[in-house]
């Protein structure tokens, strides 16, 4: 297969060299942010730093962090770095509560970020012989944008379609002959669905390569959307408050998000306590941006948890690779002292096989011990009746996520179909204890 890489100077290159450049630019960034934004030359002088004080990247975590909070305090340009006359595109995230987030792109900023979006789109197989259909709502939202400008800086031939009306998604996607679709991967389900059930072959129609983001998915949904769709289904990642997509990416391997570190400097912090915690640990994203002219991004504290994986890629590409999200920190419990993510048990329950991916967390607290309880819906034909058997079932699962919590766990299986279905984390997480 062939793999082609966008930009091999700045994807390749040895760690030691994007580690000098980040420095350089990571300088020049807080040089100007110093100068030009109120909100963190205020930030820096509260903790008597001056950009001068950072002559190595591990002095960055002495730097105060930027949340959600500081954008909304600051709406709408108080973090422009730039006089508005520069800015030349402006974006913004759908707020949950209050005033969305406004973003602001320089010329510069834009051609950036098409070449980053290039390099994501290159990495999991897009060429300027494709034509890829855009099913991103076209607005503020800075996903259908970015792919736009993504495809053309490839050369590709771009089907803005926009997001909804999925019957016409399907006669576009069968007459024009899209071999790429852009979307969400829950709306890529509901186009499987359609087609389906307007007794479509996915063989008869072009699709080559699906990039969906925009939400976390678990690798049960990519082989679905792969196998329903008849495609290659790769997960890129982005944020409007950093860039938009063209964060990271993946490529063919599918094995964890490429981050342009040329543009983005990550870590990983303990969400409770702040601190950054060793390669390899699972945490929150935190991002710096180092090439944004009109809206630089200091310690942004994404919410998103992952892990980051250093180890060298089978592509070539140097650059370290993000997992997939595990969900918000928000979503965090606290388990005898340990982090726990409802993310992480359900990534060891899809691998075992006879385990339904529905699940309940019960915590609780017996004397001063925290319990966690993990009920599990079986499939069909498993063995209820053979006592042996389900004891070392039961054995094996639950070492497996005593495994990877480093917590002892309690499961428990139950019928198909009987615990509540998927309507958002809450469900699925019961907390009894009395804090
Ligand atoms: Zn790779």
């Amino acid at each position: 297969m062939q793999n082609t890489i966008w930009d091999p100077q700045h994807e390749c290159m040895p760690r030691d060299e994007i580690e000098q450049l980040q420095l350089e630019r990571l300088q020049a960034t807080l040089n100007r942010v110093y100068k030009n934004v109120t909100c963190y030359r205020t930030k820096f002088n509260e903790r008597g730093i001056v950009p001068e004080d950072i002559t190595s990247l591990s002095d960055l975590a002495k730097l105060p962090f930027t949340t959600k909070e500081d954008l909304r305090l600051n709406y709408p340009y108080g973090m422009f770095a730039v006089p508005l006359r520069e800015v030349v595109r402006i974006h913004s995230s759908s707020g949950t509560t209050g005033k969305p987030t406004v973003v602001g792109y320089t010329k510069n900023d834009l051609k950036i970020w098409s070449n980053l979006v290039a390099r994501f789109m290159t990495a999991a197989g897009v060429t300027p012989d494709d034509v890829v259909q855009i099913a991103f709502g076209y607005g503020l939202f800075t996903g259908a944008f970015g792919l736009h400008y993504g495809s053309e800086t490839i050369g590709a031939a771009v089907i803005p379609m926009s997001g909804g009306n999925t019957d016409k998604q399907i006669m576009i996607m069968q007459d024009y002959k899209s071999t790429v679709l852009v979307c969400t991967p829950s709306y890529a389900i509901n186009i499987a669905d359609r087609i389906e059930k307007q007794g479509i072959d996915p063989k008869t129609l072009s699709l080559k390569v699906g990039l969906f983001g925009g939400e976390p998915w678990s690798e049960a949904m990519r082989r679905e959307i792969e196998s329903r769709l008849s495609l290659s289904a790769t997960d890129n990642y982005g944020l409007s408050e950093v860039i938009g997509p063209g964060v990271a990416g993946e490529c063919r391997c599918k094995c964890g998000m490429h981050i342009s570190e040329d543009g983005f400097i990550p870590e990983i912090i303990n969400p409770e306590t702040c601190e950054v915690l060793p390669p390899g640990s699972v945490g929150e994203l935190v991002l710096t941006t180092i090439s944004k002219e009109a809206f630089p991004m200091i310690r942004y504290r994404t919410r998103d948890i992952t892990r980051l994986d250093y180890g060298v890629c089978e592509c070539g590409r140097t650059t370290v690779r993000m997992k997939k999200t595990m969900g918000r920190s928000d979503d965090m419990l606290i388990i005898k002292g340990v982090n726990v993510f409802p993310s992480q048990i359900e990534e060891v329950l899809v691998a075992i096989e006879g385990c339904e991916p529905h699940y309940q967390l019960v915590v609780d607290r017996k004397g001063a011990m925290d319990t966690l309880e993990v009920s599990i819906e079986v499939t069909e034909h498993i063995f209820f009746d053979e006592m042996k058997k389900q004891r070392a079932f039961l054995e094996m699962v639950e070492k497996k996520i005593d495994t990877v919590l480093g917590v002892g766990v309690t499961v428990k299986l139950v019928e198909p179909n009987s615990l509540p279905r998927n309507e958002g984390k809450a469900n699925r997480v019961i907390d009894r204890r009395q804090l």
